[in-house]
């Protein structure tokens, strides 16, 4: 056996399926290319039957990203496997990842119609057979075929067994074995890829891959009991993100096979120096922060804060140092940036961060840079970025600030008053609030008649010190329809104001035909 574990990179659908936010084709190429650098093996890029804009994702990620395999995700259904045929019509090196249910919980519950079998016995031969016919189509498009057995940490052994010989007979490369609900506990779960190696014939003809979820916050243990029997291809996101409690982190995986390669005894081809910048930018570009004490690329992973544990460090680092900061592109030195920067400086400076722009991007993001270094004098890489999500949206402003005014204190009614552009109309009015957040929301609100409820708010300073810039990420929902709305200022309040109708625009912009149905399709 191989001692080369493939790297499954899947925070483009799995990641972005549970953070209540689409990211635009731009912004997802824009990860993709990131990832790319990281080196991983497999990009599961998306979904494509689940919209025409994850379709268009897909394809363009496809047609641009040539290292690293493309993969596109369906279910054991025809139309969704057309879809990802046609969203990898261009790639180098497509595939197609497609299954069923195998847990008879998934079975009966998700197969209830009597179409599929009247009992569990005439159920699962259909769902086999269902399986068997997905991968075949699939095969039409890509020789590289991926099939899951979802929910399989919670199915009966032996049927697995069974479905694992059927659907690699059928032409399935490689064999996802998701743990969908997080059940698993990592000996178990060993045993079961064990039991796949020792019980599944044919099983030398494809690759086992382990796809864990951290419910019971044993995501990365249960993946690395996976690879340390026999799997070798691990799935799983950057910063852990996905669905509840999120996927195994790509990240500790990565650091625990390569720290531990004594125990382990494999390696993985990961560019490990890319995690940092590529923890951030999926960080800023879904408005999910990672906590500061998470493993690997949390802001105190490396801190060592503890006198004793200082004098110990600079003694000697291995003291108390198992990974070196430098290991995953922590760079020591931070790079500042004022308002003498050119516009090379600050291409340059996005470059090394991850980002390439076009000229218009550049223009647009360097004249916004030039107004908060006028206000905060240093900018750093954490206000770039969180510079770059503002401006470059991708869509239309329905709505721009134009003007606002707060009144506030600690024996004031907070009172705010705001002017917004839409089209060619400028409309103003004014409000009071709880506080001054809130009352510039009821001026928002009552200017663009909107009838999105705000659902999240979050602020957060985007480096230390008071003149920081705060950003704010509001969550907004109307009917059916969610978008993500942020905002970043060194006045807080104009923050808020800014992520509010950004959200508005982000509404506006999905029209009536968007779906966001994404739930409703596979979740392994
Ligand atoms: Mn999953």
């Amino acid at each position: 056996m191989t001692d080369k574990v493939l790297v499954f990179d899947t925070t483009l659908r799995d990641g972005e399926q549970a953070a209540g936010t689409r990211l635009g084709s731009r912004d997802k190429l824009m990860v993709a290319r990131q990832l790319a650098r990281l080196n991983v093996d497999i990009i599961e890029a998306g979904y494509p039957a689940s919209s025409p804009e994850d379709l268009h994702a897909v394809q363009q990620i496809a047609e641009e990203i040539t290292g690293p395999i493309i993969c596109a995700l369906s279910r054991a259904v025809a139309e969704d496997i057309r879809a990802c045929g046609k969203a990898l019509a261009k790639a180098k090196r497509p595939r197609i990842h497609t299954g069923i249910g195998a847990s008879d919980v998934h079975i009966l519950g998700k197969f209830r119609d009597e179409k599929y079998g009247r009992d569990l016995t005439e159920k699962r031969v259909r769902i086999v057979e269902m399986g068997i016919e997905a991968v075949k189509l699939a095969r039409q498009y890509a020789d590289d075929v991926q099939f899951y057995a979802e929910d399989a940490g919670r199915s009966d052994p032996a049927f697995l067994f069974l479905m694992l010989q059927a659907v690699i007979e059928a032409g399935a490369t490689v064999v996802n074995i998701p743990d969908t609900t997080g059940y698993s506990v990592p000996e178990q779960y060993g045993a079961l890829i064990r039991g796949i190696r020792e019980n599944v014939p044919n099983i030398d003809r494809a690759t086992i891959s382990v796809h864990c979820h951290n419910d019971l916050g044993m995501a990365v243990s249960n993946a690395l009991a996976g690879i340390r029997n026999g799997a070798r291809q691990v799935e799983g996101t950057i910063n852990g993100i996905g669905e509840r409690a999120g996927n195994a982190a790509i990240e500790e995986v990565v650091m625990a096979l390569r720290t531990r390669a004594d125990y382990y005894g494999v390696h993985t081809g990961v560019e490990a120096r890319e995690f940092c910048r590529t923890s951030r930018m999926v960080a800023d570009m879904l408005g999910m922060a990672v906590p500061p004490n998470k493993a690997v690329v949390g802001a105190n992973a490396f801190a060592h804060s503890s006198g004793i544990h200082v004098d110990g460090f600079l003694k000697n680092r291995d003291t108390y140092e198992i990974m070196r900061p430098e290991d995953i592109g922590l760079e020591e030195s931070r790079v500042v940036l004022t308002a003498r920067t050119g516009r090379h400086g600050l291409r340059d400076r996005l470059n090394k961060l991850g980002y390439e722009l076009s000229k218009e991007e550049l223009d647009q993001a360097y004249a916004r840079f030039l107004l908060v270094a006028d206000k905060k004098q240093e900018v750093f890489d954490e206000d770039l970025a969180a510079i770059l999500h503002e401006e470059l949206q991708p869509v239309p402003d329905a709505f721009l600030l134009d003007y606002l005014q707060i009144y506030s204190g600690t024996s004031a009614i907070p009172t705010a008053t705001v002017r917004l552009r839409a089209k060619d109309e400028v409309r103003q009015g004014a409000s009071i609030g709880n506080g001054p957040v809130d009352a510039v929301y009821r001026a928002i609100a009552s200017v663009t008649k909107t009838s999105a409820r705000l659902t999240r708010y979050d602020i957060r300073a985007v480096t230390s010190g008071t003149e920081a810039m705060g950003e704010v990420t509001v969550r907004l929902e109307q009917g059916d329809k969610k978008a993500t709305g942020r905002g970043a200022s060194t006045d807080v309040i104009e923050a808020s104001a800014r992520a509010y109708v950004d959200g508005l625009n982000k509404l506006a912009s999905q029209g009536e035909a968007a779906r966001d149905d994404v739930g409703s399709g596979p979740s392994l």
